[in-house]
């Protein structure tokens, strides 16, 4: 069994539904040993310009729109320090953020995680000149592969500009998760150069990848990144590959982690990999 959940958010991050207390009590209930929290931190994000995501947050002004996704972090690491101790005989909680990459957020974000005591960081691609995937405006007016091939595109700058602010890259093939067209299937041949450009920086530098069982929601039986992603990460050297739920609620805490220790096993992994202050530990799969 998978002990540790690493990727998860609490009403620290914007679309938190759980208080982090809520998601301490609920991994524990789920057995799970270590749970760590990575917050929502996109500085300085454009997808607020976009109309439907407006719409998702009614009554809000543009300026308090632009720092939704930005974390409280003095509070966020307060609460956390304070909830570590208070469950440290039921759990190990651990102090992670997300940050939503973009080139030029370089330095701000090595600033950033120098800060505070971050016990581990994902970093994610949520924002392709300047619209989240999330968002429909993200597939107007183009083919949804070559949307897709310049989320990757995006992800090669990304992974370059920042490789000293995170440990593991956050879901490779988020573009993929919400706007699909009827019938498409996805091919790792069609987006090979990137995908391969892009896991081979992650791997000569010494950085990890996540399996993240969110994408069970969406691609029904595989999570992000899809099953050939991660294989082709393993084959090409890769050995360092967090587990996360992305749970939103304490009820998503460990969704799937049966099967993303099964998955990790065809892939040919024989560990999983859990951070400490910022530093990767093996467990057996
Ligand atoms: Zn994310
Ligand atoms: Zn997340």
């Amino acid at each position: 069994m998978i002990i540790a959940d690493q990727h998860t958010h609490s009403t620290f991050s914007t679309d938190g539904i759980s208080t982090l207390e809520e998601m301490v009590k609920g991994a524990i209930e789920k057995g799970i040993e270590i749970l760590c929290v990575t917050e929502h931190m996109d500085f300085d994000n454009h997808y607020y310009l976009l109309p439907s995501f407006c719409e998702e947050f009614p009554g809000l002004s543009q300026a308090q729109c632009q720092t939704l996704f930005m974390c409280d972090t003095d509070a966020y690491c307060d609460a956390s320090f304070s909830l570590k101790d208070k469950y440290r005989s039921q759990i190990d909680l651990r102090f992670g953020i997300e940050l939503g990459l973009r080139p030029d957020l370089d330095f701000s974000y090595s600033d950033y995680v120098k800060k505070y005591p971050f016990d581990f960081v994902i970093g994610s691609t949520h924002e392709v000149e300047g619209i989240d995937p999330y968002y429909k405006e993200f597939l107007k007016g183009r083919d949804a592969v070559s949307a897709y091939r310049v989320y990757f595109q995006n992800e090669i700058l990304n992974a370059k500009a920042c490789i000293d602010s995170f440990d593991v890259f956050g879901h490779i093939d988020y573009a993929l998760r919400y706007h699909v067209p009827e019938g498409y299937v996805f091919n790792y041949s069609d987006f090979s150069d990137e995908i391969d450009t892009l896991l081979k920086i992650l791997i000569d530098a010494g950085k990890g990848i996540e399996l993240n069982t969110g994408g069970f929601k969406y691609f029904k039986t595989e999570p992000n990144p899809r099953i050939p992603i991660i294989r082709r990460y393993r084959e090409l050297g890769g050995e360092i590959i967090t587990v996360g739920s992305d749970a939103h609620s304490s009820t998503a805490i460990a969704g799937n982690f049966g099967k993303a220790a099964d998955i990790l096993k065809e892939c040919g992994f024989k560990y999983y990999s859990v951070f400490k202050n910022r530093t990767p530990k093996s467990y057996l799969l």
